[in-house]
C-alpha cells in the first residue's frame, strides 16, 4: 500500500512521489493550508495539503487526530526558516495530492503526546494506544533486537534452542503455580512452569550438551514493583562444566549485549562470597556504585542497657549494624522521619542514629537521642569502627538479620541516590557461595536457589548440618538488579535424596512429585550447570525504564490482572463442568 515510511523520508528524496500510510498525529490549519503530521513505525512527517488539490484538501479538512490515512505526494524541501532539526524528517516536507481516509477513529481517552497526564490504568486499559508512544515503540524495538544479539551469541557459542512445556507439573521455584485444570482428567491439574528448570536439566541428561530458550515463566506471587505473573527468561544449560564455564558463558552473552546494543563495554565482574556481601550491604544484590557500606557492632553492644541494641546483639539470629553517611549531619529531622518510615516498610521498628558535629570533641562533639545508654567504649569503638568523621551521621539498625539486612540495605540504596552518592553508570558483579537452605521462623529448611542446586559438600555432612551448606550457586548482579542466577546441578540420586530429605520432604512425595527426575539420575545423568537471565529485568535496565511494565507488551497491574481484556475473569458453569470444576462461593470459603 505504501512507498517508503513516513519517518524515513529525508532530502535526498527531493521531488520524488511518495505513497505514505499512518496516522494523523497532528493537525493544523494555517490560514487555508492544512498541515498533516502522518506518523509510523519509522517516525512523523510533515503533510501539506492546499486548496488546489480540492479533493484531497477537502478530505485534509475532516481527518483528525489518530485517523488512519494513505497519502500520495510529492517530497520537497521546506524553506530555511521552517526547517525543523528536532525532527528526523524536519527539512522536508511532503505536498499532498492524494488522499484516501483508511478508518476514522474516535477521540483517544489521553493524549499520546503528553506524557504522564493519564493514569496507568487507563493506559492498560487502551493499551494499543499507549505503545503508539514512539518511546514506548523504541523500547520494544530494543528487546527485540536485544533477543535477537543474545541468540545469536548463544548460538555462535553452541547452544541450541529447545522448547519445553507450559502444561506440566510443579516446578519449585518458591512460588505458588498457576494451575491449569485437565478435561480429560478431570480433578487433576496441569501447573504453568515456574521455569524450564528439570526439563533443561533432562535435556542434559539426554545428551543435548548445551540448550538455551528464551523462555516464558509463570510464577503466582504477590507482586512487587519488578514482578509479573509471567515473565520472560533467557534460560540456559550445559553439561561436563564448573561454575567458571557457565559463569564465562553468561559474562560473555551479557557484555555483548552491552557492547552490540549500548556501545558500553562493562567494567570487570568481581567475585563476592553472599557472606560478604550481606556483610558489607546489607543485599544479596549490592548496588557496587554506592559506597556506602555497613559495619558490625554487635560486638560493642551486648552488654549495654540499652535493651534495643543488646538484645539483638545476644541474639544468635540478630544483628546490629552500623551504617555511616559523610556529610550526614546535615540531614533535617524531617528527612530523618522520612527515612525511619522508610526503613518500617522492611520491619525496622525504629532508626536511631548519632550525629557526628565535632569528632575530636569525643562524647560532647555528638549529638543523639541514645547516646545518653551508651557507654564511653562502645562510643569510641562505634566512632572507630564507621571511622565517622565531623559532619557525618551514623544510622544504625538492631533486629533480627534479617530486618537489619533488609532495612539498611535499603537505606544505603536510598541515601545514595538521595545524596547523590552513585559513581559510575555499571557496576557488574557476581555473587557466589550461597547458602544451600534458608531456615525459617520455625526452624524448617527451604532452598535458597532451589532443591536441585549442588551442595559443596557431600550428602551425609549435608544432611547432619544444613544449616551450614553452601551451594555451587552464582548470581549476576547489576546496579543493585539480580540480572541472573543459576548453579551447578545436582547429577547423583544419593545427594538429590539427601537435598530432599533435608527439606523434610519424605521419600514418598518425593517420588511423587520428583520420581522422573530421580529415574533420570539412575541413567547416566551428566555433570551439569546453567543459569537463567531475567530478560524483562535486563530490558529494564539497558534502556533505563522505570518499570517492568514499560517493557513488557501487554503486562499485568500489581494485583495480577489484565486491564485490557478483564483477565482473569469467571468462566461458564458448562465450562467448570466439564473441567471437573465447582467454584466455591468466597464467603462460604472461611
Ligand atoms: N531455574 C532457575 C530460576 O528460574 C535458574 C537456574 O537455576 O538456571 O531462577
Amino acid at each position: 500500500m505504501r512507498s517508503h515510511y513516513c519517518g524515513d523520508l529525508r532530502a535526498a528524496h527531493d521531488g520524488d512521489t511518495v505513497t505514505l500510510c499512518g496516522w494523523v498525529h497532528r493537525r493544523r490549519d494555517h490560514g487555508g493550508v492544512i498541515f498533516l503530521d502522518l506518523r509510523d513505525r519509522a517516525g512523523l512527517v510533515q503533510v501539506v495539503f492546499d486548496p488546489d488539490t480540492e479533493q484531497a484538501f477537502a478530505l485534509a479538512d475532516k481527518a483528525r487526530s489518530e485517523f488512519v490515512l494513505r497519502v500520495t505526494g510529492r517530497v520537497r524541501m521546506r524553506d530555511e526558516a521552517v526547517r525543523n532539526p528536532r525532527m528526523a524528517t524536519g527539512d522536508i516536507e511532503v505536498l499532498g495530492k492524494e488522499l484516501e481516509i483508511l478508518n476514522v477513529a474516535e477521540t483517544p481517552p489521553f493524549e499520546l503526546d503528553e506524557y504522564g497526564g493519564a493514569g496507568e490504568e487507563v493506559r492498560l486499559k487502551y493499551r494499543y494506544l499507549d505503545l503508539r508512544r514512539p518511546e514506548a515503540l523504541e523500547r520494544f524495538r530494543f528487546r527485540s533486537r536485544l533477543t535477537h544479539v543474545v541468540r545469536a551469541y548463544l548460538e555462535k557459542e553452541g547452544f541450541m534452542d529447545v522448547e519445553t512445556p507450559v502444561l506440566t507439573r510443579a516446578t519449585p521455584e518458591g512460588a505458588r503455580d498457576y494451575l491449569v485444570p485437565s478435561r480429560t482428567h478431570a480433578g487433576s491439574f496441569f501447573a504453568m512452569p515456574q521455569s524450564p528448570q528439570l526439563f533443561k536439566q533432562l535435556l542434559m541428561v539426554a545428551g543435548f550438551d548445551r540448550y538455551y530458550q528464551v523462555a516464558k515463566c509463570f510464577r503466582d506471587e504477590d507482586l512487587r514493583a519488578d514482578r509479573q505473573p509471567e515473565f520472560t527468561q533467557i534460560d540456559l544449560e550445559a553439561s561436563f562444566v564448573e561454575e567458571k564455564d557457565i559463569m564465562g558463558v553468561a559474562e560473555g552473552m551479557v557484555r555483548s549485549a552491552f557492547r552490540d546494543m549500548l556501545d558500553v563495554d562493562l567494567p570487570d565482574f568481581p567475585c563476592m562470597t553472599y557472606e560478604e556481601a550481606m556483610r558489607r550491604f546489607g543485599s544479596d544484590k549490592p548496588d557496587l556504585r554506592i559506597d556506602l557500606e555497613l559495619v558490625d557492632v554487635a560486638d560493642l553492644m551486648d552488654g549495654v542497657e540499652f535493651k534495643v541494641f543488646a538484645g539483638p546483639a545476644k541474639d544468635p539470629r540478630g544483628r546490629v549494624a552500623a551504617l555511616r553517611v559523610p556529610g550526614g549531619s546535615e540531614l533535617s529531622r524531617g528527612q530523618i522521619d522520612e527515612y525511619t518510615k522508610f526503613v518500617g516498610i522492611y520491619g525496622a521498628r525504629g532508626l536511631a542514629y548519632i550525629k557526628v558535629n565535632d569528632a575530636a570533641a569525643g562524647r560532647d562533639g555528638l549529638q543523639s537521642p541514645i547516646l545518653k545508654f551508651l557507654p564511653d567504649e562502645a562510643v569510641a569503638g562505634i566512632m572507630e569502627r564507621t571511622g565517622a568523621q565531623s559532619g557525618d551521621l551514623v544510622f544504625f539498625g538492631a533486629d533480627k538479620a534479617r530486618v537489619v539486612n533488609e532495612a539498611l540495605g535499603a537505606l544505603r540504596v536510598r541515601l545514595g541516590h538521595d545524596l547523590g552518592r552513585v559513581k559510575g553508570d555499571w557496576a557488574p558483579l557476581w555473587v557466589v557461595d550461597f547458602p544451600m537452605f534458608e531456615e525459617d521462623d520455625d526452624g524448617s529448611m527451604n532452598a535458597l536457589h532451589h532443591p536441585f542446586t549442588m551442595p559443596k559438600c557431600e550428602p551425609g555432612e549435608l544432611v547432619d548440618n544444613p544449616a551450614q551448606a553452601l551451594s555451587k550457586a552464582y548470581d549476576m548482579v547489576l546496579n543493585g538488579t539480580e540480572l541472573g542466577g543459576g548453579s551447578i546441578r545436582i547429577y547423583r540420586q544419593d545427594m538429590q535424596k539427601a537435598v530432599f530429605r533435608a527439606l523434610g520432604i519424605s521419600e514418598q512425595e518425593a517420588d511423587e512429585k520428583f520420581g522422573f527426575l530421580l529415574d533420570a539420575l539412575k541413567y547416566g545423568a551428566p555433570p551439569h550447570g546453567g543459569l537463567a537471565f531475567g530478560l524483562d529485568r535486563m530490558v529494564m535496565l539497558m534502556t533505563g525504564a522505570e518499570s517492568i511494565r514499560d517493557v513488557i507488551a501487554f503486562p499485568k497491574t500489581q494485583t495480577a490482572s489484565c486491564m485490557m481484556t478483564h483477565a482473569p475473569s469467571p468462566v461458564e458453569n458448562a465450562l467448570l463442568r466439564e473441567v471437573g470444576i465447582q467454584v466455591r462461593k468466597p464467603d462460604t470459603d472461611k
